[in-house]
């Protein structure tokens, strides 16, 4: 197993090394350290992730998350969610049924769609805690500030495709990682609920490992085409 800390961090036995949250791959090097956090990055995938250790607790999350703006009235908020809600519903036929994958506590994202026609189901574990969603399938689901907070990123796309219909859409938006030295500066960083940052070639690889087509629609906003 590739020992990607030299320091001793991770001698507790932690789960840090099982490997990729996204991919499972056990190539796991030293990304970068901060104040609050050290950061790896999955060899293969590229996944930058945050070991489990500096997760925060549910409740803290929960605060965190109380605190976002996502007011479904706000118009700079819908004018954020558009960069994904638009492209996607140009390439939807009319009345298609999606899921709000994490939706958080204001569906915003779901009123923009159903004023577009299309009817949308809620999902988020704190907020809309509605396992009916797991036994449908969709025409398209969206994760909307939602990637970056995941524990099991893995798990969560492999539900997520195994969600929608041949054909079907996931749209997600979270911010890119450009490069160490942009990465040490960014703000994202410092928001203690995300934990898992994509590079393009980690969407690439979503891409390729479920047999999906990648748009990307803004610098934040991509769609993946089921087959
Ligand atoms: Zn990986």
């Amino acid at each position: 197993m590739n020992a990607y800390d030299p320091n001793g961090e991770g001698s507790d036995g932690s789960r840090d090394r099982t490997g990729c949250p996204l991919c499972r791959c056990r190539d796991i090097l030293m990304f970068f350290r901060d104040r609050a956090r050290t950061y790896l990055q999955c060899d293969a995938c590229q996944l930058v992730f945050v070991p489990e250790r500096y997760w925060v607790s549910a409740e803290e999350e929960r605060r965190t998350y109380d605190f976002h703006q996502n007011d479904p009235g706000d118009p700079g908020y819908r004018r954020f969610l558009s960069r994904l809600s638009d492209p996607l519903s140009e390439r939807l036929p009319p009345g298609r049924t999606g899921l709000d994958f994490g939706c958080g506590p204001g569906p915003a994202l779901q009123a923009l769609l159903e004023e577009k026609g299309h009817t949308v189901d809620l999902y988020d574990p704190l907020y809309n805690n509605d396992p009916g969603v797991f036994r449908k399938r969709y025409d398209f689901i969206c994760a909307t500030e939602v990637v970056e907070h995941l524990r099991a990123p893995g798990s969560e796309f492999d539900t997520l495709f195994q969600l929608l219909k041949p054909g079907g859409w996931l749209g997600i938006m979270t911010k890119l990682v450009i490069d160490k030295q942009a990465f040490r500066r960014w703000h994202y960083i410092r928001d203690l609920t995300h934990i898992c940052f994509y590079s393009r070639r980690t969407l690439d690889d979503i891409a390729r490992r479920y047999n999906a087509r990648l748009e990307l629609v803004a610098e934040d906003a991509f769609l993946f085409r089921k087959a």
